[in-house]
């Protein structure tokens, strides 16, 4: 089906991606956190590949795809950036049609969408050093540039160099929301891990887009 076979694409780069950063991610948690976030998102990542090529065995589109995938993301990671990963390409997905391969504009329309979600489900503020402090000047700045008619792959290059800024800014916050806050204080100095892998994913995709 159209466009489902480029979205597959898309969610088994973001599996090599956290597969190469892993341990880093892990050692980012095991600051403030409980140390699983790398693991947390390999196992997502894989089983959203799964059931990406399930759904493309049984002729999805990129809607349904986007849909299934996300959903088992979240139930292969478990844990809270799982949970909003999944409710991410879940929300990216019904921006998109099953018949109509996506075109740039539905891209953006998606990735918009599933950052929307991200803040919608955590309830997290800019701030809080959580994914959202990279995930919303991202959007920001994909919004931005596409408007000003540059293409998405420009538009998305932008984005993520602003997330990439955003995730390491992050390490002068200390963690109001999720695990950390109990350890708030400690984490001071350190990036926040679920703001981190948003940023390396948004990496990949532009470069693989460009
Ligand atoms: P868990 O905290 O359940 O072990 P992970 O370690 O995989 O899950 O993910 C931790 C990351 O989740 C944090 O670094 C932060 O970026 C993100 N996070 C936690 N709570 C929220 C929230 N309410 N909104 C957005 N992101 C959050
Ligand atoms: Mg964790
Ligand atoms: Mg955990």
């Amino acid at each position: 089906q159209a466009g489902a076979g480029s979205v597959q694409e898309i969610i088994e780069l973001f599996a090599e991606v956290c597969a190469t950063h892993e341990a880093e991610l892990g050692r980012l948690d095991a600051v403030a956190g409980d140390g699983d976030h790398g693991q947390g998102m390999v196992l997502g990542t894989r089983g959203a590949v799964e059931a990406g090529n399930k759904a493309l065995t049984r002729g999805a589109g990129a809607r349904t795809l986007l849909v299934h995938a996300g959903t088992a993301w979240a139930e292969a990671a478990g844990g809270t950036s799982g949970a909003l990963w999944g409710s991410a390409l879940t929300a990216a997905g019904r921006a998109l049609s099953d018949s109509a391969s996506p075109d740039e504009a539905a891209g953006v329309e998606a990735l918009l969408n599933a950052v929307e979600a991200v803040q919608r489900l955590g309830g997290a503020q800019p701030g809080d050093k959580t994914m959202v402090d990279a995930a919303a000047p991202f959007a920001q700045e994909l919004q931005k540039q596409f408007q000003a008619g540059g293409g998405l792959a420009a538009a998305l290059t932008s984005a993520a160099e602003a997330a990439t800024e955003a995730a390491a800014s992050t390490a002068q916050l200390k963690a109001r929301l999720g695990r950390s806050r109990v350890l708030g204080e400690k984490s001071l100095g350190t990036p926040d891990p679920g703001a981190t892998s948003f940023a390396l994913l948004m990496t990949a995709l532009a470069q693989r887009l460009e």
